[in-house]
This record gives C-alpha cells, structure tokens and sequence, in this order.
C-alpha cells in the first residue's frame, strides 16, 4: 500500500494487532486453565523471568521433556512490527524478505505477514519452537524485546526440582503461583492474576 494512510488501512493494523493480542491472551489464558484442571493443583509452578533471562540455549537442551516445555512467545502490543525484524532476519540480511537464507529461526516457526508498507506481523508456531532463544536475543539486540521465553503450563510437568533451573546461568528460573503462572510482557503482563477472561 502506498502513499498517506487511509483510515481503511489504519483500521485494518489496529484489528489485526487487536486480534492478534486477543488471540494470544486467550491462549495463556487456557493454558492456565489446564494447570487447574489437573488432579492437584500445585500451588507454585516454574516460570522464566523475562527480564533475566540471557537465551543461552539451555533452555532448549535441559528440560526433562523433548521438545522443551519452554516456548518463544510474543507480546504484540510492544513489537515494532518492522520490516527489518532482529528476531526474523539473519543479522546479515542484506533483503529484508522470506527466503530461508535470511531467517534467523533455525525450525522455521516464525512466520511474518504483511500488513501495510512497511509494517509486518510476525507469528510464533509454537509446535515448531525449540526454545532455542535466537530470536529473542535478536529481538533484544535490535527491536523492542518482544519476543520472549517462557514456560507453557500444557507442556511442563512441574518437575519439583526443574532441570533447567539448576543449569540456568542467570537465576532467571523462578517459582510462581500456580494462578498466575506467566511472566508476560505488554498488556499482558498488566491483567489481574486472575483475569485470564479478560481479553
Ligand atoms: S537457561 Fe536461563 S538464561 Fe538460559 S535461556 Fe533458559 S531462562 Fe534464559
Ligand atoms: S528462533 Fe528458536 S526460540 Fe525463536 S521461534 Fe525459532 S525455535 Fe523458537
Ligand atoms: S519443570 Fe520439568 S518439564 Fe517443566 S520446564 Fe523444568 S524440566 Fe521442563
């Protein structure tokens, strides 16, 4: 799309970046779910402090469960929406586009939708992810950090001494209650603890 933006244009950005938010919210908000659905409840689980955390790459190789129970995840309300993305693109793409040579995620789980020049959107495929951290080392190194680690309560088994944690070089492992198990960034991060129904 070229030229001054229409309010049509505008309209759509903001619907898909609502839409996008919402979506995410409702999925961390049904994973919590699945932590209360479980025989006993524990009243603290595992979870990754973005602010500490370094992607040192164990997080892929540590966990008792292959693949990880550490996913990549994105708050889409702090992202840039860039067309030169840190966390997609080789850091020496000299094209900013799709071909395989310059994306970063050595599984192929990101996935970038264009919405209007020159913003694009970029999608975690969860099942892809191996939780290796290069994304958001990249994102860290030249966007807006948001694209982060952490752990997917539908996935982790609870472990009372947790692999990861004990091979984490940045204390970046933490307990947190069981009914508010994620440390998410954006407007995310801002919801009640027990306000997963508000998306
Ligand atoms: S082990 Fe710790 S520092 Fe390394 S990627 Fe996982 S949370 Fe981050
Ligand atoms: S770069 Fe690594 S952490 Fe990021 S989405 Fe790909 S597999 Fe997951
Ligand atoms: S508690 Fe166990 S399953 Fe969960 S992240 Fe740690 S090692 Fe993996």
């Amino acid at each position: 799309m070229k030229g001054k933006e229409t309010p049509t244009a505008v309209d759509r950005r903001e619907f898909l970046r609502g839409g996008a938010r919402v979506a995410a919210a409702l999925a961390v908000g049904g994973l919590a779910g699945v932590i209360a659905g479980r025989g006993k409840t524990p009243e603290l689980v595992w979870q990754i402090n973005p602010d500490k955390c370094q992607q040192c790459g164990r997080c892929a190789t540590e966990c008792v469960l292959a693949p990880s129970a550490v996913k990549c995840v994105h708050a889409y309300d702090v992202c840039g929406y860039c067309k030169l993305c840190g966390g997609y693109h080789q850091p020496g793409a000299r094209v900013q586009d799709t071909a395989a040579e310059n994306k970063l995620c050595p599984t192929d789980a990101i996935v970038r939708t264009f919405v209007e020049d020159p913003y694009y959107e970029y999608r975690i495929v969860e099942e892809r992810c191996n939780a290796c951290g290069k994304c958001v080392k990249g994102c860290a190194s030249f966007g807006n950090s948001s694209l982060y680690l952490q752990v997917r309560h539908d996935r982790c088994v609870n472990c009372n001494e947790c692999a990861i944690a004990r091979r984490c070089p940045a204390q970046a492992f933490v307990r947190v209650p069981a009914d508010h198990p994620y440390l998410l960034r954006g407007d995310q991060g801002k919801k009640k603890p027990r306000g997963a129904k508000e998306t």
